[in-house]
């Protein structure tokens, strides 16, 4: 069988740690195919960045070059297409990121590809489980092309050790054609706070916040147990909080060890982007509130009670911890 070409991403000039469950997926699909896992990364001065992903024990493929300094569906996808044949693979994936929703269609186009997407598990070279109808279902899917594309939901797989380094090889990136697009200009969200797919600890509001300001204190519960903010669609949708934050189907999909649900209905949409976190804490007014059927905590109580309670306790116990 053919090699294994995983797309690892970087920001910063760091390898994204998003990118990690990607390379175990790698592996284990390099141990289901027979062929090696080798990664592939775009951009200008990878340098560091390269190095870094080397430490997983694959070879890193490192395209560098100015035109890429700025990621574009329409210039990355035909230099991956172009390596993964190169190299002969049979199997292209990265990490369901926002980035990796985006390319890696384009990459099963351009090769003629079936494509797996969200993928949570693998049992077979080519059968993939994947979720359907907002996680209610698990499916099993086969793609018969010679070639297959996945993108892999990060959150299903551990993130890769370190292993013995590999080497870094340097590609050319051949004709780099943006096919009319034209990268602007790149808005993101400045946060103190950790990345939410990629947070220990997640603090979601809901539409019962009712209102943007009240969102204050989620926020200092959050920065008290070091965690990232998340938000219902409802509660996004009303303007309370940016669309960034939404958890579930049509939003990010979170698995931290902590998700605390507060004024959240618990909404199959919303259950489908966050039930598989470890311990889920709700707090609800209403005891009939469906997010109880997840929940390992659950506390019936209005969050104008409960959280102000709740934020000064865990300032006493952290006083006694300094
Ligand atoms: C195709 C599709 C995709 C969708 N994708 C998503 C998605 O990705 N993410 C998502 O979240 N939703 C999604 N939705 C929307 C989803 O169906 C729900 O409408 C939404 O999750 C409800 O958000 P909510 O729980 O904040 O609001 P509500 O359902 O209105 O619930 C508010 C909750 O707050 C409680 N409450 C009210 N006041 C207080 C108080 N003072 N103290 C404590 N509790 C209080 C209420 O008891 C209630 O349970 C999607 C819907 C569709 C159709």
């Amino acid at each position: 069988m053919g090699k294994v070409l995983i797309f690892v991403e970087h920001s910063g000039g760091h390898l994204r740690t998003a990118s990690l469950p990607a390379i175990t997926f790698g592996r284990a699909a390099s141990e289901h195919q027979g062929g090696p896992l080798v990664l592939v990364m775009l951009g200008k001065t990878l340098g560091a960045a390269a190095r870094e992903a080397a430490q997983f024990g694959a070879e890193v493929l490192a395209v560098d070059d100015p035109a890429l300094e700025h990621y574009l569906a329409e210039t990355y996808a035909p230099i991956v297409a172009r390596i993964a044949k190169e190299q002969g693979a049979t199997l292209v994936g990265g990490t369901a990121t926002s980035t990796g929703k985006d390319l890696l269609p384009r990459v099963a186009a351009l090769l003629d590809a079936g494509m797996a997407a969200d993928v949570t598990g693998m049992s077979a070279p080519k059968t993939f489980q994947r979720p359907m109808q907002a996680g209610n279902v698990l499916v099993q899917v086969e793609v018969t092309t010679p070639v297959v594309v996945a993108a892999v939901r990060q959150t299903a797989f551990p993130p890769a050790d370190p292993k013995a380094p590999g080497a870094v090889t340097q590609v050319a990136p051949g004709a780099v054609d943006a096919c009319g697009a034209r990268f602007v200009s790149v808005a993101t969200t400045q946060s103190e706070r950790p990345e939410l797919t990629e947070a220990k600890v997640v603090v979601s509001g809901g539409r019962g916040m009712k209102e943007s300001s009240n969102f204050k204190i989620l926020e200092e519960l959050a920065d008290l147990l070091g965690g990232a903010m998340g938000a219902s669609r409802a509660a996004c949708d009303a303007g309370m909080v940016p669309n960034d934050l939404q958890v579930g189907q049509t939003g990010k999909v979170v698995a931290p060890n902590l998700y605390i649900a507060v004024a959240i209905s618990g909404a199959i949409q919303h259950l489908a982007g966050m039930k598989g976190s470890k311990t889920i804490v709700a707090i609800n007014k209403d005891a009939e509130a469906p997010i109880f059927q997840v929940a390992d905590y659950g506390l019936v109580a209005t969050w104008e009670k409960a959280l102000p309670e709740l934020v000064s306790e865990i300032k006493k116990l952290k006083a006694t911890q300094r």
